[in-house]
């Protein structure tokens, strides 16, 4: 087929193999719409679906969910848009007619699974990324003049930590511990303090990660394994008000449990891997009257305030760039993220 027809994509083919290669232009349906991709940014998940695959995806798949562009072909029926539009959308959108979207909570939509980009539909390491009509309807938006894409294309994982934070309840004045200084913990320590926090304390192994956390308005540093003895250190003993677990591991579960005072809330962002266990002391939990507070996802709320939060320049995504890299590249810049010495890489096409 003509080179035209033809796009070049990342595509997964099973756990560590990850093909560039060219495929098919996708035709777009009723209610879609068909984007030419300026930019993909990489993810941790993106990293755990290379390295193990995931339960979603069927290979050969293209992988990747956070990007932004410019509309190339409009669906029929699609009201709002228009071809050379910039935009940028979430990677899913929620259905509105579930239990759980009639109780308010649709980022627990029952079928949220049956379009997300760049797992059951086909991703954003791609020339051009096919917005399935639910995405279109709910959650696709337009970039606001002054908002490079690159910033834009953190509207999707940004939409996770205003979620997140908004369920952690902070208050004026409180002492917010965030374990994890990759992407997602350095969205977290920004926002905490846009939302009331007098001190962040970050904990992380790495010292380059640390600093840039420093630059972003951490208040205070743990590079240390004690991290829960340190930060009831801070706090004459106490703990911390809120604690947020931004690292996906079941010690660091632990630790957050550990570390937080009594009545306090701690926020269990980051997802183990499937079927892991932690512990927690009934003792801490009962008597310390924790809350312990599950998180996931975003609803189109958090993404509309993602978006808000970066077009106002609240929040700064620009430090969280640490490479950029071609298409052709993205094996290597997962690895990069691999090894830790990246915190995201803007993949170009
Ligand atoms: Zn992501
Ligand atoms: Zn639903």
């Amino acid at each position: 087929m003509e080179r035209e027809h033809q796009l070049l994509a990342a595509r997964f083919y099973g756990p560590g193999v990850l093909r560039v290669e060219e495929v098919d232009i996708p035709k777009i349906g009723r209610g879609e719409l068909l984007i030419r991709n300026h930019v993909a940014l990489t993810c941790g998940t993106d990293l755990k679906m290379y390295l193990r695959g995931h339960r979603l995806a069927t290979p050969p798949l293209i992988i990747g969910h956070e990007f932004a562009g410019t509309v190339e072909r409009v669906g029929e029926d699609v009201e709002g848009f228009e071809e050379g539009m910039r935009i940028v959308s979430a990677n899913s959108a929620p259905c509105m007619s579930c239990y759980y979207c009639r109780i308010g909570k649709p980022n627990l939509c029952d079928h949220l699974d049956e379009v997300l980009i760049g797992f059951s539909s086909p991703g954003a390491y791609a020339e051009y990324v096919r917005l399935p009509t639910r995405i279109v309807k709910l959650n696709t938006y337009e970039i606001p003049k002054d908002v490079p894409f690159e910033a834009a294309a953190f509207v999707e994982p940004l939409a996770c930590v205003v979620h997140g934070i908004e369920l952690s309840n902070i208050r004026a004045g409180d002492l917010v511990f965030v374990i994890g200084a990759g992407p997602i913990g350095l969205m977290h320590v920004q926002l905490a303090k846009i939302r009331g926090a007098k001190t962040v304390v970050v904990a992380d192994a790495s010292p380059e990660r640390l600093q840039r956390a420093a630059q972003l308005g951490a208040d205070q540093l743990i590079a240390s394994s004690d991290s829960a003895g340190q930060v009831k250190t801070l706090t004459e003993n106490r703990g911390a008000d809120i604690t947020i677990e931004a690292v996906g591991k079941p010690e660091t579960w632990e630790l957050a449990v550990q570390a937080t005072r009594k009545g306090g809330t701690t926020v269990l962002f980051g997802g183990c891997p499937a079927g892991s266990r932690a512990s927690v002391d009934t003792g801490l939990v009962h008597y310390g009257e924790l809350t312990l507070r599950g998180v996931f996802h975003h609803t189109p709320r958090d993404v509309r305030e993602a978006l808000r939060l970066i077009s106002t320049a609240q929040i700064n995504v620009a430090p969280l760039i640490t490479h950029r890299m071609r298409l052709t590249e993205v094996e290597e810049a997962l690895r990069l993220m691999q090894k830790g010495s990246a915190i995201k890489v803007a993949i170009t096409p």
